[in-house]
């Protein structure tokens, strides 16, 4: 009795060999172009707290399942990770949103940084920046225009070696952010020699903003934390006027969130960003 949406931590062994299976052949569909199968990004735009302006979107990846429709990623990135399937998916990840971010530009549409998660798995394989150094050669798009997130538990797995990858891929011009902040535990002194340029403030901290004290004193901490080591601060999962009122007070410099948007299309990022170019 397989039960797709049963959490793949106590997915039983042949739940779990279904669910690879179907993922086997969601890469399959994916770079064969299927329209029923296969994954899809969505993208959520990153907003200046200051200005109102969207200067980024992040890439949010999708399994279009043939029988179970949009599957979140929760449901399967730990599969992905484990199986080692993420290396093939995320190199399609980095590719295709390189890719989309390119044509926007094509279309004569103001230039976005385009932010994409990275997984353990992904971030140590060998190949990581060749793949990246591709992708961006093959989308011709401007290695500024690309960002990172990977988070501090990945950076932390081996720290020496991830570090010298991380100074590799700004060598290349690509920028570097720090994922969930404040929800793994990498030491004040090894963030200083991150060569990164955001932090993002998890939502865990934001949820409860408006009337938590403990969450305030920790978004203020880590956006004063952030400043000093000249790095720029964006908050995610911004939902409520209060959330942003409170971020924009205390300078933050940037947030992603439903109060904005939600992860939505290419097509809806393009009108967004068409409104922009009228103004
Ligand atoms: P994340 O990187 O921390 O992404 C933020 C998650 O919060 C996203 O969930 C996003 O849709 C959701 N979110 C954004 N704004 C709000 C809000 O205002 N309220 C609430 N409640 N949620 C909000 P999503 O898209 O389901 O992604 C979940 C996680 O899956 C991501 O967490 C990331 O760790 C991972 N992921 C997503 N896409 C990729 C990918 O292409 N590659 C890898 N390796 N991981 C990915
Ligand atoms: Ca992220
Ligand atoms: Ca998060
Ligand atoms: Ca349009």
């Amino acid at each position: 009795n397989f039960q797709f949406y049963a959490r793949e931590m106590n997915a039983s062994v042949e739940e779990k060999l279904v669910l690879l299976d179907g993922l086997r052949n969601a890469v399959q569909a994916t770079f064969e172009g299927a329209d029923n199968n296969g994954f899809r990004l969505l993208y959520q735009p990153k907003v200046d707290l200051r200005t109102g302006r969207l200067f980024g979107v992040e890439a949010l990846i999708r399994w279009q399942h043939p029988e179970h429709g949009m599957v979140p990623p929760q449901r399967f990135i730990g599969l992905a990770e484990e199986s080692g399937l993420i290396v093939e998916i995320g190199d399609w990840v980095v590719r295709e949103a390189c890719r989309q971010a390119r044509a926007w530009m094509d279309a004569g549409l103001p230039p976005v940084t385009m932010s994409v998660n990275v997984s353990a798995r992904q971030f140590e394989e060998s190949r990581l920046v060749d793949r990246v150094a591709a992708a961006l050669r093959d989308s011709r798009l401007a290695p500024e225009l690309l960002e990172l997130e990977v988070t501090e538990s990945l950076i932390m797995r081996d720290l020496q070696k991830s570090v010298a990858k991380m100074r590799e891929l700004k060598a290349m011009g690509v920028s570097l952010s720090i994922d969930d902040f404040g929800t793994g535990y990498s030491s004040l002194s090894s963030l200083k020699t991150f060569p990164i340029s955001r932090l993002k403030i998890d939502k865990s901290f934001v949820s409860e903003l408006a009337d938590n004290p403990d969450d305030q004193a920790i978004a203020m901490a880590v956006i004063s934390l952030g400043h000093k080591l000249n790095l720029r601060v964006i908050a995610e999962g911004v939902e409520t006027e209060q959330q942003r009122a409170f971020l924009r007070e205390n300078e933050c410099d940037e947030m992603q969130g439903y109060l904005f948007s939600k992860p939505v299309t290419a097509s809806a990022i393009e009108d967004m960003l068409e409104a922009y170019a009228l103004e």
